[in-house]
């Protein structure tokens, strides 16, 4: 960060060069948070990127590096990074709301997996995140805290889920951030907001502490300004956790090494499902360029077919909500956060505690999911939407048999107008085609900033690898940056 408050739209220090300088006293972390939480303490009124701010335990984090580096003891990989985590997320000592009124006044009592791994690196934790409420949402419109703006235009939405967690990154309140993405909710708010994120694959990151949204879909990734600082935020929180039955037993590969190795020679798919109706020209010709970046780099670029993608979409709002309608099921106002005033009854403290918790995003989404899950309609949605994924798993696996990585467009268009989708919500669902495909398939991917619309709004360029091939999509996204920034 620079010394002065710069203005709102700002890249952070790459985590390297903080290290470095922290390492050799040049920077104190004390003195990098406190520059942080400056910043957010300026610029979160206009973003409303933060709900919670944790400062008495990012400050004492710091101290406690500065003290290691002042004895030149070996620092750990994240040693004094300012990080801000999602509100989906637990963390020790502060709140986690998942962006819902039902959850108000929860605090957790212990931290999530992935909280736990930055912490141990040494990451100094900023604050919790605003997001849709429960993850559900591609705008940041249904936090029940209000929406997050996109620092680049505070009168577009910067994505969503994720929101806070891209728009930090973007207006350097934080150096990375931890968002979530069940169906495109890490990599389409990076693409709107500017900056990196990351699905890694399912089972690559644990889910444990995360508020659970579509568990089969749920996956944690990092944010950050580039492509080497996400690998490295990537690095320490993946690897397999007792605390998550689902997480991989796959040894972790060195994700930053992969991002300086050149792209000659890879093979990358182009599918023609995906540059079809409903992708707007400018983010077309952002892509195209950057995929011409890539051939210019000695990658072969190879037209494939992804027959069943139109499919993805209502497969993705079949399995999403089912598994919703049961996750959320939880809070009944026994356990956790709200509880009805009003109630004079068991059942109507269970009722009305849920009516008056819970948005009508979230409410849309468990009647849509136990409707699918119902007796008389279960074959015909969602066994049927488990079938389809599965073809469209095997799709994805048959293409991987040919090529290394597939690029394409994250989203259909850049960022929207705050309220432009929010009265209907079949367009909105519809936006999400390019990325809910990768997380029903379980593969890897990640938006990567590849130009700008004409009227400066960001692009971003995914770039989707087989299972546990996240070294190739570094190394792909990290040849796409090198080209944007005219190396
Ligand atoms: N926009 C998608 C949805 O609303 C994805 C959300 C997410 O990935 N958490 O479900």
């Amino acid at each position: 960060m620079s010394e002065s408050v710069g203005p709102l739209l700002q890249k952070p220090q790459s985590i390297r060069a903080l290290r470095a300088a922290i390492a050799a006293g040049n920077t104190r972390a004390t003195d990098l948070a406190e520059g942080y939480y400056a910043r957010i303490e300026r610029f979160n009124p206009q973003i409303n990127a933060y709900l919670a701010l944790t400062r008495e335990q990012a400050m004492e984090q710091a101290a406690k590096v500065d003290a290691q580096a002042s004895q030149g003891d070996p620092l750990p990989s994240l040693a004094g990074i300012p990080i801000g985590v999602k509100d989906v997320l637990t963390m020790r000592g502060a709140p986690a709301t998942a962006g819902s009124r039902i959850l108000e006044g929860y605090l957790p009592p212990y931290d999530s997996t992935a909280v736990q791994r930055l912490r141990a690196a040494g990451a100094v934790l900023l604050g919790k995140l605003n997001c849709d409420e429960f993850a559900m949402g591609s705008s940041n419109e249904n936090s029940a805290y209000g929406p997050v703006r996109n620092p680049v235009d505070l009168e577009r939405v910067p994505g969503g889920s994720s929101g806070g967690s891209a728009a930090a990154v973007a207006a350097d309140l934080a150096v990375a951030t931890l968002g979530t993405d069940t169906g495109g909710s890490i990599r389409q708010p990076a693409s709107f907001c500017g900056v990196v994120g990351v699905l890694p694959t399912y089972g690559r990151v644990s889910r444990y502490g995360l508020i659970a949204f579509a568990s089969s879909l749920d996956r944690v990734g990092p944010f950050a300004a580039s492509v080497q600082d996400a690998a490295e935020v990537l690095a320490v929180l993946a690897g397999h956790d007792l605390l998550d039955a689902t997480s991989a037993m796959r040894p972790v590969e060195d994700y930053a090494a992969a991002t300086v190795q050149e792209v000659k020679g890879l093979r990358i798919g182009i599918p023609e499902e995906y540059f079809g109706e409903g992708l707007d020209p400018e983010v077309r010709a952002a892509v195209e360029a950057g995929i011409d970046a890539l051939r210019a780099q000695g990658c072969e670029m190879r037209r494939i077919r992804l027959k069943h993608t139109q499919y993805a979409i209502p497969v993705y709002y079949l399995v999403a909500t089912a598994e919703a309608s049961a996750n959320l099921a939880r809070f009944d106002g026994v356990r956790f956060g709200h509880r009805s005033k009003s109630a004079t009854n068991l059942a109507s403290m269970y009722r009305l505690s849920r009516e008056e918790g819970f948005g009508a995003e979230v409410k849309r989404r468990i009647l849509l999911g136990t409707y699918a899950l119902s007796a008389g309609y279960y074959d015909a949605y969602y066994r049927k939407a488990q079938q389809v994924r599965r073809i469209l798993a095997e799709e994805f696996q048959a293409a991987f048999a040919e090529v290394d990585a597939i690029v394409a467009p994250t989203a259909p268009t850049a960022a929207f107008r705050l309220g432009e989708k929010s009265d209907d919500p079949l367009a909105m669902y519809l936006a999400d085609i390019y990325t809910v495909t990768a997380s029903l398939a379980g593969i890897c991917g990640l938006s990567v900033p590849c130009g700008a619309t004409s009227t400066g709004l960001p692009v971003g360029l995914q770039v989707l690898g087989p299972h546990f091939g996240e070294s190739a999509i570094f190394r792909v996204a990290a040849g796409v940056e090198r080209a944007m920034n005219g190396a």
